[in-house]
């Protein structure tokens, strides 16, 4: 059987590594920084591009490159790369097509990292980002749109406000005005949405979180799915369609055709900014790919039965969770992750912010940690901690109440779950 056609759950647990006769059966992990060659010829002619293979594990290395495949197959991209985090993902994407002067459009209601680097941090090195309202009719949204713009940016499923995209609108607002969509498909995972089946163009991911699973390593990926023609485009971006010269003078898009994008992005930035993921972190994420097409249903399964009695009980003020009915992004959820949307929601309490501190004092089983999306329920409060940086009209745009709790619900018995959200109501 083709590998290309089979399912989600085969590609979890057999992509990307393709032992031959003899070899081991378990992704080795390469932990070596070089790689042998008998002529200097041959090296020479890895340093051109002109023959691929290995040589320093900033620019590639085996065990990253065979989870970085696994991950472009289940995503059903082309090519992928793993960097040492989702904030290096999503940076590298941005700075692989965008460059002073240029400016993007991305959702206001994404992570507070990404908020922070597209508002801040890019800002400073001449790259401007205009945030717009993801609800917005089309022709309220493309009025950010300038004639430097480059890219447009929205996250799946948003952290914390879990706010479902509305994907096909983007990729057409995008592709009306010649660029590329960039999707943070973290949340939704590629078992729940690939977002390149609703027009997305790149998909980036920290894989710190689902994909990973166990909280054991920090880590990112970007993968492209080789659709967007940058030649179409030439003008807008030379990086990739005219000839680098840190490489020769040889030009992306020619010389690798749809592969261009994640070429670039290291040969050319991995190279000069050298964001890698260690070998040994990759190993551990691929252990945590390989069930992820059984964690990602049971993650889903018990947030559904959370989200469902917290908004049955009287203590609560509100509950968000795109499975729930009555929630804003249900019928977006239905259509973009019909077999569920996360493990994430988020809630108020009735007393507001003071008893939503007390009451996550009071958690026994699930713990205040500064992370989501692991196989361990946990909660955390934005407002006093991820999104302490942004103003409280910050955090309204982000969909940000003072008093909302961000519940990452694991995949514990559920009851036990309950139990102790509970007793520490009580
Ligand atoms: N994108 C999303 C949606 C996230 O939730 C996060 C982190 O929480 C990031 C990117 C940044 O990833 P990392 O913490 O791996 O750098």
């Amino acid at each position: 059987m083709e590998e290309k056609k089979m399912n989600k759950g085969t590609l979890c647990v057999q992509a990307g590594w393709k032992p031959k006769n003899g070899e081991p059966r378990v992704l080795p992990i390469y932990q070596s920084t070089t790689f042998k060659y008998e002529t200097s010829e041959q090296m020479a002619r890895l340093f051109d591009l002109e023959e691929s293979g290995y040589f320093y594990t900033r620019l590639q290395n085996p065990t990253n490159d065979a989870v970085a495949s696994k991950i472009a197959e289940l995503e059903g991209g082309v090519a992928a790369m793993l960097t040492s985090s989702g904030q290096a993902a999503n940076f590298f994407t941005a700075f692989n097509i965008c460059e002073a002067g240029d400016h993007i459009v991305s959702a206001t209601s994404i992570y507070g990292g990404t908020y922070n680097l597209f508002g801040v941090t890019l800002k400073k090195m001449g790259i401007e980002c205009t945030f717009v309202d993801q609800d917005a009719p089309e022709e309220e949204i493309a009025k950010a749109f300038r004639p430097n713009t480059k890219m447009m940016f929205g996250e799946m499923i948003s952290n914390p406000g879990v706010m479902v995209l509305d994907v096909e609108k983007f990729a057409r607002i995008a592709h009306r005005h010649g660029v590329p969509l960039v999707v943070d498909n973290t949340f939704a995972t590629p078992i729940n949405c690939r977002p390149f089946e609703w027009g997305a163009d790149i998909v980036t991911h920290s894989t710190t979180k689902y994909m990973d699973g166990h909280a054991c390593c920090v880590g990112g990926c970007i993968v492209d799915s080789g659709n967007f023609d940058w030649e179409a485009h030439a003008d807008k971006y030379p990086g990739l369609c005219q000839p680098d010269e840190s490489y020769h003078g040889l030009t992306y898009t020619k010389t690798f055709g749809k592969l261009a994008f994640i070429t670039k992005a290291t040969s050319q930035l991995m190279r000069d900014l050298g964001a890698i993921q260690s070998p040994q972190n990759a190993f551990l994420l691929n252990l945590g790919l390989e069930t992820l097409h059984l964690r990602v249903p049971q993650h889903c399964k018990n947030a559904q039965a959370v989200a469902e009695w917290l908004e049955k009980c009287d203590k609560v003020a509100w509950v968000n969770y795109p499975g729930l009915k009555s929630n804003k992004y249900h019928a977006l959820a239905e259509k973009y992750l019909p077999n569920g949307s996360c493990g994430v929601l988020s809630f108020g309490l009735k007393g507001g912010r003071d008893v939503a501190i007390r009451f996550m004092d009071n958690l026994k089983l699930i713990a205040i940690v500064t992370h989501v999306a692991d196989a361990r329920s946990c909660v955390l409060h934005p407002a006093s901690h991820t999104h302490r940086q942004l103003t409280d009209e910050q955090l309204r745009e982000a969909g940000i109440a003072p008093d909302l709790i961000r519940f990452s619900v694991g995949i514990e018995d559920v009851n036990d779950i309950i139990a102790d959200i509970q007793q520490a109501l009580g």
